[in-house]
């Protein structure tokens, strides 16, 4: 019989396998796939955007309200200590922007390697293909793990099956529904990090350009406000981009909920008065100048998306400004100041980089990820109630709240 069994070889779950079997413990990995860590593989492009340099507090605060549960885990092992540990592992990181951290080389495979050595060397077993389909449980106590090649006694168990998101990589709700088995409440799951889908069709006219500090924001009277600001690429079907990945797990609730919303864009950094001043002058100064010439002069807008608004408004861009009558300079200076669109889906769990929901934080101890449902049953990583924006924000968690629940499940 092993300490600890671990169910997931995730970072979180490989972490854990590291914390637990460093404490003394042993310690078998069950992997239902057949490989260790493909989302981890797969992460920032191939790069493995690991985790990143903001201090504590400000990471717990964009998970949102429940961020402070990752307190004692991050206290344990928060950035500096993450990357020390890959650092001893032989993974130099960097931070090339001064707050995305990455494995020098950025290569994934570097750190998922440098796991799956450590945990060899230290004499934990990793057993692939080994999906695990129950928890044995008994008088209130975990005793060991259910495959479908039959039990698997331990002293304590470590759920760490991460989220649906990406079932090419390994996603799939197994691990929320173990939980839910035995007590445990779920908080509803939804696609995060994803593309959203849109009604208008024009964002498909605008494919060929990314447009960079973009301001989005989400009209729904009486609620509060979901903002954001960033990269944003329009797509064959909607929008995408960091700013839309970050955005997208506050927005697919809504959907869920609404069917579709509102999103302003503003995609320009001007207000409509000041495009309308810009405009007035350049009209006065060159009267025969083009549409298509001003705008480029202006240097505020890509060239298709300039377009694309005038042809919302039914302005020609070959129109001479002076042909521009009041009521078309506003309209114009009005959509390149802000425009609308109707968000109506997502691209759905297959490219959905997170989920949002899981297990809920009412059933874990937050200061050793145990579950106040089952004892000796511990849980870490994504298939808990808490998911960050882009930048490093999920992978530091699932290593933090593996390293919380190997080493608390080594002690316990
Ligand atoms: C394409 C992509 C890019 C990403 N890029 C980044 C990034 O750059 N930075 C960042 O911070 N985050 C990124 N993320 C998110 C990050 O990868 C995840 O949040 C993180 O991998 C979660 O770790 P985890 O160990 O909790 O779960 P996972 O990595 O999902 O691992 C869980 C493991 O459990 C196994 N499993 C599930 N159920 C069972 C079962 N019943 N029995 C046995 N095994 C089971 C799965 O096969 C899987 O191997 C990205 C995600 C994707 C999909």
């Amino acid at each position: 019989m092993h300490d600890v069994v671990i169910v997931g070889a995730g970072p979180a779950g490989l972490t854990a396998a590291i914390a637990a079997t460093t404490a003394g413990a042993s310690v078998l990995v069950l992997e239902g796939g057949p490989k260790p860590g493909r989302k981890l593989l797969a992460s920032g492009g191939g790069r493995c955007n690991v985790t990143n340099t903001l201090p504590a507090a400000v990471f717990m605060e964009r998970f949102g309200r429940f961020g402070r549960f990752m307190q004692p885990a991050l206290d344990q092992f928060g950035s500096h200590d993450l990357r020390e540990f890959l650092g001893r592992l032989g993974v130099q990181t960097h931070a090339p922007d001064g707050f995305h951290v990455f494995p020098t080389d950025h290569d994934a495979r570097s750190v998922l390697d440098a796991l799956v050595t450590e945990l060899a060397r230290l004499g934990g077993d990793v057993r692939i293909e080994s999906p695990v389909v129950d928890l044995s449980v008994s008088n209130g106590r975990t005793v060991g793990v259910v495959c479908e090649s039959g039990s698997v006694p331990a002293g304590s168990v470590i759920l760490a099956c991460g989220g649906c998101g990406y079932p090419a990589l390994g996603g799939n709700d197994s691990g929320y529904r173990l939980a839910a088995a035995h007590g445990h409440r779920l908080e509803p799951e939804h696609p995060g990090m994803v593309a959203l889908l849109v009604r208008e069709d024009w964002p498909a006219r605008c494919i060929a350009d990314t447009v960079p500090r973009a301001k989005l924001s989400v009209r729904r009277s009486g609620k509060q406000r979901i903002s954001g600001t960033g990269d944003l690429i329009f797509t064959r079907t909607g929008l995408a981009g960091p700013v839309i990945l970050d955005l997208s797990r506050e927005i697919t609730p809504i959907l869920a909920t609404d069917g579709e919303l509102l999103l302003d864009l503003e995609l320009t950094g001007r207000t409509q008065a000041e495009w309308l001043a810009d405009l007035d002058r350049a009209r006065e100064q060159e009267p025969r100048s083009t549409v298509a010439t001003w705008l480029s002069t202006t240097r505020k807008v890509a060239p298709t998306v300039g377009a694309v608004f005038c042809e919302l408004v039914a302005v020609d861009t070959t129109w001479p400004l002076e042909r521009l009558g009041r009521g078309h300079r506003n309209q114009l200076a009005a959509s390149l100041a802000r425009t609308q669109v109707t968000v109506t889906g997502h691209a759905g769990w297959d490219r959905a980089m997170v989920m949002r929901g899981g297990v809920s934080l009412r059933d874990v101890r937050p200061e050793t990820l145990e579950s106040r449902r089952v004892e000796d049953l511990y849980l870490a990583g994504e298939m808990l109630d808490l998911d960050g924006p882009c930048g490093g924000f999920n992978l530091q968690w699932a290593f933090a709240s593996g390293h919380l629940a190997g080493s608390s499940a080594a002690a316990g």
